[in-house]
């Protein structure tokens, strides 16, 4: 759940840090671990330490994280203020589950999570690599809960 959390959070931070409405591709989560693949040109080591500092930031605000279940049309509209689509998401699915970070980040998921952002820990940005054709992967992962 922290590390599910934590990948939803991190999506926003990343994209505030390099000012780029960028595309998640992929994303994987471990218990210990998670992932992202977005598009990116060039390596984002540099922005590493800001990233952490954002996010960490946010995750001591305290902030609720709530679900709702909203039709895919309104889901949509909703998302796109967080640079999120549903473009992944079978077509013949008509009702969407809503994951809000309040105020930060909301997208479509299914997964888990943890109530307030307090509770996912410290966020660690362990590595960086491409996957070429300006997709770039970041790994992190949570400790001190
Ligand atoms: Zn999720």
């Amino acid at each position: 759940m922290r590390v599910h959390t934590s990948a939803h959070l991190m999506s926003q931070a990343i994209r505030e840090v390099l000012h780029e409405p960028m595309e998640i591709v992929s994303s994987g989560i471990d218990p210990e671990k998670a992932r992202l693949d977005f598009t990116h040109e060039g390596s984002t080591r540099r922005f590493f330490p800001e990233i952490e500092a954002l996010a960490n930031k946010i995750v001591k605000e305290n902030r609720t994280v709530k679900t709702r279940l909203a039709p895919r049309k309104e889901a949509e509209e909703y998302v796109k203020r967080f640079h999120e689509s549903l473009k992944t998401m079978p077509p013949q699915v008509t009702e969407v589950r809503i994951v809000e970070i309040a105020g930060w980040h909301a997208c479509a998921c299914g997964g888990t999570r943890v109530k307030s952002t307090d509770e996912i820990g410290e966020i660690k940005l362990l590595s960086r690599r491409s996957k070429g054709k300006g997709i770039e992967r970041i790994e992190f992962t949570v400790q001190n809960p």
